[in-house]
């Protein structure tokens, strides 16, 4: 029996998923969401996330429910050697950084998603179905047909839509049914994560991420939220997997931190990291998001992350498409925009892992002295630039996310955007623009917002532009100086598909 067509059926009920439900039902798209498990994925994985991803959730509308269950990271991440010296650090933020909030935040990944479920109840038409496992999909002229096994029933339905996402996860029936092939981008290392609840105040214990670069034995110390304490600790050759989940050695391995009077174990898992990332994101109807396309080590805490994006960026244009107002290729922008941008966090990852998985004696000497211990180097990641897509200009800041600027009248910028395309700058230029240009902005209901407040006007004066262009994910798809320049940017924007370069 065949039931209703979809918009957008999502293969998958993780972080990916969710968020994509999330934004989607936004839009007021009819969406699927299919879950071969009942409940959410108990263990916890992902601790934490950035300021761009909670941006996200923001404009999912649930900013205020996630900040209830996590904690800003203020304090940035260390890199320290065996002897405790402090070699790196990856700086942290005031508690309103760029992007109008922290730059690192904690969480337990199974109380985020609690809240992105609860989220999706404000949307009656996204439907989700627990306990249904996609089995099969096949790509039509007009629609994808999926067949869905009720895992409490036994029974199989056929189900159709217009665009299937594969939120899958890391072994993605979507991307074999798509025949896409990951790319090995070379790290693979077996770690175990031992998660605990501490019973007791522990003094000693940082309120700050940890790495211990300690060449005998790599470890990450994580303060995760509230009681939950977290430790990544490297296998070396010769450990034997099943003694080391044992509480008697995992006890052995941190007590130089803690003991078992001190916490209760909630788990311990060993998890092999992989670097890897899909070529082919699309293939006609069917697309690929979050683990499903990619993966990285967790030593950024940046695999959730790189989900949301993925969620970000596919929304408006899935929106765009389903209402007729963008042809299809503009889906393609998916990938080449979002894999370049993953890549560059997996490419950081795996040479922040070579430091922290240095396990010869002599090549850890070396290291150390070349990062002056006691004198640590504070780095920042640049955020990243978007791939060949929808945006047009030679350099930075195009293409890449803009800030999120507190205005004159006490809101956040983005709380003015809403899902829209926006263009901010000089009253002067905004004035200079053709009369075209502003029936063109109407028809498209750009939000138009002169820049008058002060976080705004110096964002365009350290930048040296008069204006700035955005989309519905914030990034920025160009920057003019004059109205002239405006007015070419502009006319861009409804064949949007023809913006690709
Ligand atoms: C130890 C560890 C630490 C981590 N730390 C961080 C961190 O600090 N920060 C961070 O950003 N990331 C971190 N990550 C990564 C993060 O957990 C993942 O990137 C994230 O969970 C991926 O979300 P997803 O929705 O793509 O996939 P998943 O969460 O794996 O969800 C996929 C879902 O698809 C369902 N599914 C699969 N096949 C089918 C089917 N055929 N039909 C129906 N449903 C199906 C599965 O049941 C599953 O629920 C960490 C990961 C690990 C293992």
């Amino acid at each position: 029996m065949m039931s209703t067509v979809f918009d957008v059926a999502i293969i998958g009920y993780g972080p990916a998923g969710a968020t994509l439900a999330n934004l989607l039902g936004q839009y007021g798209l009819s969406v699927l969401v299919l879950e071969r498990d009942a409940d959410i994925y108990p263990l916890p994985r992902a601790i934490h996330f950035d300021g761009e991803v909670m941006r996200v959730f923001e404009t999912a509308g649930l900013r205020r429910e996630v900040e209830a269950i996590s904690r800003p990271g203020l304090k940035g991440m260390y890199f320290n050697n065996a002897a405790g010296e402090t070699l790196l650090i990856r700086a942290g933020t005031a508690a309103r950084g760029p992007h109008g909030c922290a730059t690192n935040h904690y969480f337990h990944q199974p109380e985020l998603e609690v809240v992105l479920r609860d989220g999706l109840k404000r949307y009656p038409q996204v439907q989700v179905r627990t306990s249904h496992e996609v089995t099969s999909l096949e790509d039509g002229a007009e629609l994808a047909t999926l067949q869905v096994k009720d895992l409490q029933s036994g029974n199989t339905q056929a189900v159709q839509a217009r665009y299937v996402i594969g939120c899958d996860g890391a072994r993605s029936m979507v991307r074999k049914a798509m025949g896409t092939k990951m790319v090995d981008l070379g790290l693979h290392q077996p770690w175990l994560v031992f998660d605990v609840r501490l019973k007791t105040d522990v003094p000693g214990l940082p309120d700050h991420t940890v790495q211990h670069c300690d060449p005998a034995r790599p470890m990450t110390y994580c303060n995760v939220t509230g009681n939950r304490r977290r430790w990544e600790i490297m296998l070396m050759p010769g450990d034997d997997p099943a003694q080391l989940v044992q509480p008697e050695t995992l006890w052995k391995l941190v007590s130089k931190w803690l003991t078992p009077e001190q916490a209760d174990i909630e788990r311990a898992v060993i998890y092999t990291f992989h670097s890897v990332i899909a070529e082919g994101w699309r293939q006609g109807r069917l697309l690929l998001a979050g683990d499903a396309a990619h993966q990285t080590p967790p030593f950024l805490g940046q695999g959730m992350c790189a989900a949301i994006r993925d969620a970000s960026n596919l929304a408006w244009k899935l929106e765009a498409v389903l209402r007729g107002r963008a042809d299809d290729a503009l889906l393609d922008t998916y990938e080449s925009e979002r894999s370049p941008h993953v890549h560059a966090f997996i490419n950081l990852a795996v040479k922040l892992g070579d430091i922290i998985q240095t396990t010869d004696p002599q090549a850890a000497r070396e290291r150390d002295a070349k990062f002056k211990a006691g004198q640590p180097e504070i780095f920042q990641f640049p955020a990243p630039r978007l791939g060949p897509g929808i945006w047009e200009g030679q350099q930075a800041p195009v293409a890449q996310i803009f800030p999120q600027p507190l205005l004159a009248d006490g809101r956040l910028l983005d709380a003015v955007l809403g899902l829209q395309f926006a263009v901010i700058g000089d009253q002067a230029v905004l004035n200079d623009v053709s009369d075209d240009t502003r029936a063109h902005w109407q028809a498209q209901g750009v939000v138009v917002l002169p820049a008058r407040d002060p976080e705004v006007q110096t964002w365009l004066t350290q930048q040296g532009v008069g204006a700035v262009l955005l989309r519905p994910d914030r990034y920025i798809l160009g920057v003019a100086q004059s109205g002239a320049e405006l007015d070419s940017i502009s006319a861009l924007l409804p064949a949007v598909a023809a913006m690709i370069h």
